[in-house]
């Protein structure tokens, strides 16, 4: 037996991976009278059962508003609710619960920080360093800003296979870069970042580090300790959680100092008609305006409990099983070429084909079945740069089996075979 095989099968043999596919009910319907192969996951992944029940079980029994009212229900609700802060403090090892800021997503943290550390430190003469491999979340707010504050926005390159080129990195960081804003994982290719690395060198040039942890979270453990992390964000919804919620975790001096973003309810300590008489409430509330997401957060930290459960480094090492084995079997198709083959990737395998475009895979795919994603992954500049427009990227998670592997490279054969 090869060696592969026999990694498959030690793998296999610690991942349960059909009792844990019994777990999503979204996992047992068809699509176009297939049974679903879904493989779309660094869009958005499933959720199991006991995350889905959450939220039933939190309107029929503990619906109120939080932080406000005395009476039990308000208490019960508040109680839930900042379990999750605790919950996600320890998910990524941070110090101290009050470090973990609810926000809408992965995006709603960037901007926070943007608006909020942006607005404080930004200004004409200063930069900020992101990467070619960032998701346009990572870009736009950062362009947003640099057109009103003046500061320039330069870009880390990657080399041809997709990794960041580390040369490039050390020769752009100055002592005039202020924040360097990177993802962990590159939802595009899979290109596993060396976050700590570089949050060690921008340190060197006090600079601060923000890492879009969205694609990292649901593989592998995150320590934002280890890493020495200045602030680092994700998402629900890509974790086995629901969607409209994510987190902003940042060190507690500077979200200390740093100014409220958004200003209402829940933020505020006292507040007066004299613009200057009002008073915020301290990390993490005054970054929280207004009634969040509370079913939503609640059942994030039951996703997050999930994942502790099955283990999120098993997690990760059962995708690299399925990664090994649809790039191998995908690597034999006539004139498919893989983009992206940094040495270090996440479950994520994007690719074009000679002579067939990349919507019309995607659309004659799905009618086997089979869910992939096709387009720019919101990572256009990205593209760009390997001279496509779009690809097709299959992204895996912790359900998804070597047979579904095997489902999707034949069903994509045939349909090569009918567009070109
Ligand atoms: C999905 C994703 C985002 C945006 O997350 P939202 O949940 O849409 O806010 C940002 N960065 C990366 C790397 C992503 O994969």
């Amino acid at each position: 037996m090869s060696d592969t095989a026999i990694d498959t099968l030690r793998a296999g043999a610690r991942f349960d991976v059909e009792a844990l596919r019994a777990q999503f009910p979204i996992l047992r319907r068809e699509v176009h009278g297939k049974p679903l192969v879904y493989l779309d996951n660094a869009a958005t992944s499933q959720t199991p059962q006991v995350v889905i029940d959450v939220f039933g079980d939190y309107y029929a029994r503990l619906n109120a508003n939080i932080h406000r009212g005395l009476h039990t229900l308000a208490d019960e609700a508040t109680a839930a609710f900042e379990a999750t802060r605790a919950r996600v403090k320890a998910f990524l090892n941070a110090e101290d619960a009050r470090q973990v800021v609810f926000t809408r997503g992965t995006t709603e943290a960037i901007n926070l920080v943007a608006q909020s550390f942006g607005r404080q430190h930004l200004g004409p003469g200063d930069e900020v360093l992101i990467s070619m491999l960032e998701h346009h979340s990572n870009i736009v707010p950062w362009q947003l800003l640099a057109l009103d504050l003046g500061f320039t926005l330069k870009v880390i390159p990657v080399d041809e296979r997709g990794s960041l080129d580390m040369q490039a990195y050390q020769a752009l960081l100055c002592e005039r870069t202020k924040l360097v804003a990177v993802n962990h994982v590159s939802n595009a290719l899979g290109t596993i970042n060396p976050v700590k690395e570089m949050a060690r060198l921008a340190h060197e040039q006090g600079a601060v580090i923000l890492i879009d942890g969205a694609q990292a979270a649901p593989h592998q453990t995150i320590d934002v300790q280890d890493i020495d992390a200045d602030f680092y964000a994700f998402s629900g919804h890509k974790v086995y959680g629901p969607t409209g919620v994510g987190v902003l975790y940042g060190k507690k001096a500077l979200l200390d100092a740093m100014p409220p973003w958004q200003g209402g309810g829940e933020m505020i300590k006292t507040v007066s008609f004299e613009p200057s008489g009002t008073t915020f409430a301290e990390t993490p509330h005054k970054f929280e305006a207004g009634t969040p997401a509370i079913a939503e957060v609640i059942a994030l930290g039951r996703a997050l409990a999930w994942v502790e459960e099955v283990g999120v480094d098993a997690i990760g090492e059962w995708e690299s099983v399925l990664l090994d084995h649809a790039t191998r079997a995908v690597s034999r198709i006539d004139g498919l070429k893989i983009i992206g083959t940094a040495p270090h990737k996440a479950g994520v395998l994007s690719f074009v084909v000679d002579g067939a475009h990349s919507q019309d895979i995607g659309l004659l795919i799905d009618q086997l079945g089979v869910a992939i994603r096709t387009g720019h992954h919101c990572a256009q500049p990205l593209l760009h740069h390997f001279g496509v427009e779009a690809t097709c990227r299959a992204s895996f998670a912790a359900y998804n089996t070597l047979e579904e592997v095997d489902v999707f490279v034949s069903a994509l054969e045939r349909v090569i075979g009918m567009v070109r």
